[in-house]
């Protein structure tokens, strides 16, 4: 192989590019990437970086010296538009085209939009949340009206950790969720539930099992007295905002794949070495993968910063070690979550109708350790305040461990 194409340049397309250099490829990389920007971290948007903590430099993943000795061909600010897959070739937004030996596919995913809400944008104060410029223009917008009226529609993560840290800036927040308990559907309804109950012991609004109706322009706009931006809810109430953040989930990034004829079902779907053909690879938020575990296996798709930087180098080595020889990617997920000064972290696939029992600690302390199964399998933990204790179970989950033995384990 003498020449690799990385598509996305971000957390996945940098470490497939790091991993190819450290497994002594020597041949043309080339990263074509549609954000003018060298690969950056996307964690610290809503957590440092939007609190004003740290300037979006430190966010850096990749700066021009270490692309420079990595011998990178930059291609930035060109969005890839089309693949010809037997050709391994990627057509460019300017109508050129790349050709390599490999292709590493990482374009990550992109906020899904509220409908009705095309014709709005950060100028009128509504925003989503995904790059350096969506955090660093959100920063302003929160930050140019004292005490903004922010109104964060869905409780997920990201809609979360945007209401911490806008609470923390002296915003007034609101959040909005169409379900009864936000991350019920991640955590199960007890744990979300103590999630949720957070942003209230913080100060927060939360209004739950409310959709929206829509969101409008307000007549009079900022210092008039009335917000710039009125969200209609389901149920009649309106709020009104200086600022409204959307953040209701990503979709993959593979509209530009649709006439490749590779398989496309909520991501590009992969092997369980990453593989989408051969020669061509796949990872991140974008990859719907086989993944293999416990003696089953299942197609799926992680948005957490770890899968995405493992799977990266994972499609570097599958890339070079081929099809046949490239080892199984089957990673145990884990994620964090920062929100309100303490640190949520989930190791393993939990699904919001686990049976779940805590181990340990409790919601009174603030303090605890939730441990899912399924099927009688341990499927996940959850932790808050336990690091150390949560990561014990990590070969418990690689060993494929019984919900009994999860529960029996001894806690150090
Ligand atoms: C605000 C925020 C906070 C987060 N916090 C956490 C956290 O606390 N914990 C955690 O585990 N995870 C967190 N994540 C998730 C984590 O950052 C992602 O899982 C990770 O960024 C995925 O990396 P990726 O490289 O697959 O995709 P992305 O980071 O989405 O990058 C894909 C890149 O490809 C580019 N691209 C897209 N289409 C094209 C195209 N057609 N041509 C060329 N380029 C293209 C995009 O512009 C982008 O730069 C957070 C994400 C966000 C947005």
């Amino acid at each position: 192989m003498d020449s690799v194409i990385v598509v996305g340049a971000s957390l996945a397309g940098w470490r497939a590019t790091e991993g190819l250099r450290a497994e002594g490829f020597e041949g043309k990389i080339s990263l074509v990437g549609e954000e003018p920007h060298l690969p950056y971290d996307r964690p610290p948007l809503s957590k440092q970086v939007l609190a004003g903590k740290w300037p979006p430099e430190k966010a850096v993943l990749a700066d021009k010296k270490r692309s420079s000795e990595l011998q990178v061909h930059e291609v930035l600010g060109r969005r890839a538009t089309g693949l010809d897959v037997a050709g391994r070739t990627v057509e460019l937004d300017d109508g050129s085209a790349l050709s390599a030996d490999g292709i590493v596919l990482a374009t990550g995913a992109a906020p899904r939009r509220l409908p009705g809400t095309e014709s709005l944008g950060p100028a009128d104060g509504l925003f989503v949340l995904r790059t350096i410029d969506d955090s660093l223009a959100l920063r302003a917008a929160v930050t140019a009206v004292e005490g903004a009226r922010v109104v964060v529609v869905g409780a997920g993560f990201i809609g979360s950790e945007v209401a911490s840290t806008c609470a923390a800036l002296g915003c007034q927040v609101t959040v909005v969720e169409v379900m009864d308990v936000p991350l019920s559907n991640v955590l199960g309804p007890v744990v979300g539930a103590h999630c949720a109950s957070l942003h209230g012991a913080n100060g927060v609004s939360l209004r739950t099992g409310v959709g929206l109706e829509r969101i409008e322009r307000a007549a009079g706009g900022t210092g008039s007295g009335s917000g710039r931006l009125s969200v209609h809810l389901r149920d009649g109430e309106v709020l009104d905002a200086d600022v409204v953040v959307v953040g209701i989930g990503v979709s993959p990034s593979t509209a530009w794949l649709e006439s490749s004829g590779l398989t496309i079902d909520n991501g590009v779907v992969c092997d369980d070495r990453l593989f989408v053909a051969d020669g061509i690879v796949a990872a991140g938020d974008m990859a719907r993968w086989l993944w293999r575990h416990d003696g089953s296996e299942e197609l799926i798709r992680i948005e957490h910063w770890e899968v995405a930087a493992n799977a990266g180098a994972a499609a570097a080595r599958s890339l070079l070690a081929g099809r046949t020889e490239a080892p199984s990617f089957a990673p145990i997920p884990y994620f964090w979550s920062d929100q309100y000064g303490i640190r949520i972290q989930v190791l393993g696939n939990p699904g919001g109708d686990d049976e779940m029992v805590i181990t340990d600690g409790s919601f009174e302390e603030g303090k605890f350790l939730a441990v899912y199964g399924r099927g009688g399998r341990l499927r996940a933990v959850m932790a808050i305040g336990k690091p150390r204790q949560l990561m014990g179970f990590r070969p418990l989950l690689q060993n494929g461990a019984s919900f009994d033995e999860a529960l029996a384990h001894e806690l150090s």
